[in-house]
């Protein structure tokens, strides 16, 4: 039993894409964040630790070059592989003057980078910026993915995690990155609290709707010293359990167009600091599970996939 007989895998995807196996490599910018730094809110989401995101990053006073080489060095000799990805991960990276940004992705193309992806927030998507990694992309032959942040599509959780944006702006950013010729991935978390089955239904309905070409899903995780973390050992919360996570995640994928391509499933953490990850259970495990139950109830990605298009005019 494997994930691709129930979903579409993001590593199946980039084999097809580049003929070979290929890896992302991340990059740090000494970047923030304008839900962090007052520009549109401050203390930032209510789950966001210092890391704005990432853990697993080298030192952002390292330059963009030596970051890709040091990693890059690495998984060519352990994996011989060819082909990378320069993933500019942590906080919000296109939430810089335009100057700035098209200086970092120029630093970023080098031998064997076939594609920069960049994490960023809907309300810091604008048109010079993508106009700008249109002309790199023509011009060095790179592929361009932009990875944007959501969470949910439901405006109360939003305004609940102070995420500083709505569903609005996912839209309008959506309508201006689809005018190119580049992969959006789309961030959610399925297990908030505050959300239930409808909200995760919706959440699969409206990334579909939108053309959204990968998902990935986070397993929201409580850190120290974050305002979730507060919320959480003053009892103000109650976590959704393992066994719902694992029905919203299969019920979300049965919704979801089949056309689009899984990056995760589930969320890691940062071992330090953490109050509460994937219920004390490896990530690899919980993934089996949800694959065993799939397996029993017959169920895949784009299952229930039957409500665009005029719906209601199959009759007819
Ligand atoms: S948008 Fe991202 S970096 Fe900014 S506060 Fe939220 S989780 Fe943290």
């Amino acid at each position: 039993m494997k994930e691709s007989d129930f979903y579409r895998v993001y590593s199946d995807y980039l084999r097809e894409k580049y003929g070979e196996k290929v890896y992302k490599l991340p990059v740090s910018l000494p970047t923030t964040c304008p839900n962090r730094d007052g520009c549109v809110g401050t203390g930032g989401c209510i789950f966001c630790g210092e890391e704005g995101g990432s853990f697993e990053n080298l030192s952002n006073t390292i330059s963009i070059e030596d970051q890709l080489v040091k990693n890059m060095e690495l998984i060519k000799k352990k994996y011989k592989a060819k082909k990378f990805i320069a993933f500019f991960q942590n906080f919000t990276n296109t939430y810089m003057e335009l100057e700035t940004f098209k200086k970092y992705i120029k630093e970023a193309i080098i031998e064997d980078i076939v594609e920069i992806s960049i994490s960023t927030r809907p309300d810091c998507i604008r048109d010079d910026y993508l106009e700008f990694l249109d002309n790199i992309s023509k011009e060095y032959g790179v592929n361009i993915s932009i990875e944007l942040g959501l969470q949910s599509v439901n405006y109360h959780t939003l305004n609940k995690i102070n995420r500083g944006h709505t569903l609005a702006e996912f839209i309008d950013s959506m309508i201006r990155i689809k005018k190119y010729d580049f992969d959006v991935c789309a961030h959610l978390i399925l297990n908030f609290p505050w959300d239930d089955i409808d909200d995760i239904i919706e959440n699969a309905k409206i990334v579909s709707a939108l053309s959204v070409d990968q998902i990935k899903l986070h397993s929201l995780y409580i850190v120290e010293n974050t305002e979730l973390g507060r919320m959480y050992k003053n009892k103000e919360i109650k976590l959704v359990s393992k066994e719902e996570y694992i029905e919203r995640v299969i019920t979300f994928l049965e919704y979801l167009n089949p056309d689009i391509v899984i990056q995760r499933i589930i969320g890691r953490a940062p071992e330090e600091n953490t109050l509460f990850v994937n219920w004390n259970t490896s990530w690899w495990k919980i993934k089996d599970e949800m694959l065993e139950q799939m397996k029993h109830k017959n169920s895949y990605q784009g299952k229930k996939f039957n409500y665009l298009n005029g719906k209601a005019l199959k009759n007819l």
